[in-house]
């Protein structure tokens, strides 16, 4: 099916893209496309034009200063999973970002587009809440700067105001005695996440003393499982602790869990917990 026809704006900049935005009323930003053009041919968006954003300069790379990683929004998945700089700073988002769907995907797909389009199947929106990382944004009255934790609003809803840009996204540095890991139930057609779990735990003196653990997949927005981080901290994870923990995976979640055709929602709520597991498992190896 093709997409209806569709004014089409390449923004050289992104004050022009911003402009460009303010100028057409339900347009669209075009980054990789990999999103936005297969809504476009099953006619479920319809914007009034595509703003290209994709040969913006500076909105593609990835920086670190002190520990921090800046990474622009228009950086490929593929960049992300393959950099030194991510690979040790932050494995599970390299990790995460090389589980994304196939080669293709990951060499159009860009971290900002992901980010923006919140696609609750998608995996590094449950990576970045857990990171704790903030998004940049310009718009018509500047920058400005949001957090993960209150990015993601809802299905295919952010706290992007219509004529905003996400510029980059901010992970701060990890502690020491920090690992992290991100285990996933990929959907076997598209490897869009079924269940994605995200887990970080910091050890010291043998203890767990902090822990953040995200789940993705299982409802609209990413979700902080607070029953389990709050079962973790202050114990040794050692394999008891943490299949104690990972079975309160479902706790936080309510009753809005998807179920579809693939993974009833009581599937989804079961496995979760077999994920976060593996998730908790693979983070406390890494934090030594
Ligand atoms: C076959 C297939 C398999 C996939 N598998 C996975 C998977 O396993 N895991 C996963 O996480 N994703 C998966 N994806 C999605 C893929 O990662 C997309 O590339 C990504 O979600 C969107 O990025 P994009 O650059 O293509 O954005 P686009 O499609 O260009 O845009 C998506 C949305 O974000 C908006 N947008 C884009 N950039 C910006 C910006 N800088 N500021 C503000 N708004 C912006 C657009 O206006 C649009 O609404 C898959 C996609 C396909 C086609």
């Amino acid at each position: 099916m093709y997409s209806a026809s569709v004014d089409y704006y390449r923004a050289g900049s992104v004050a022009e893209a911003v402009s460009l935005l303010q100028q057409h009323d339900g347009a669209k930003l075009l980054a990789g496309g990999h999103s936005l053009i297969p809504l476009m041919k099953l006619r479920l968006a319809e914007p009034s034009a595509l703003i290209d954003i994709g040969h913006v300069s500076g909105m593609k790379g990835i920086e670190q200063s002190n520990g921090v990683l800046k990474i622009g929004a228009l950086t490929p998945h593929a960049d992300i999973a393959s950099s030194d700089a991510v690979q040790q700073a932050s494995p599970m988002l390299a990790e995460a970002a090389a589980m994304i769907g196939d080669p293709q995907v990951r060499n159009r797909g860009t971290i900002g587009g992901n980010v923006a389009h919140a696609d609750p199947a998608s995996d590094l929106p449950t990576v970045l809440t857990a990171l704790g990382a903030t998004f940049g944004v310009t718009g018509p009255i500047g920058e400005r700067s949001i957090p993960a934790a209150g990015f993601f609003q809802g299905l295919m809803s952010t706290a992007l105001a219509a004529n905003e840009v996400l510029t980059s996204v901010e992970i701060p540095a990890s502690a020491s005695g920090q690992g992290s890991a991100y285990s996933k139930f990929s959907h076997p057609a598209s490897r869009y996440a079924v269940i994605g779990a995200a887990a970080i735990v910091t050890v010291s003196g043998g203890k767990c003393t902090a822990a953040s653990v995200v789940l993705g997949g299982l409802v609209s927005s990413p979700t902080r499982a607070a029953l389990v981080e709050a079962a973790l901290t202050g114990n040794a994870l050692d394999e008891d602790t943490i299949a104690t923990a990972a079975a309160n995976a479902s706790d936080d979640l309510g009753d809005d869990v998807i179920g579809d055709i693939f993974a009833s929602a009581e599937y989804r709520r079961s496995v979760a917990t077999v994920y976060v597991g593996r998730a908790i498992t693979a983070a406390a190896v890494r934090a030594g």
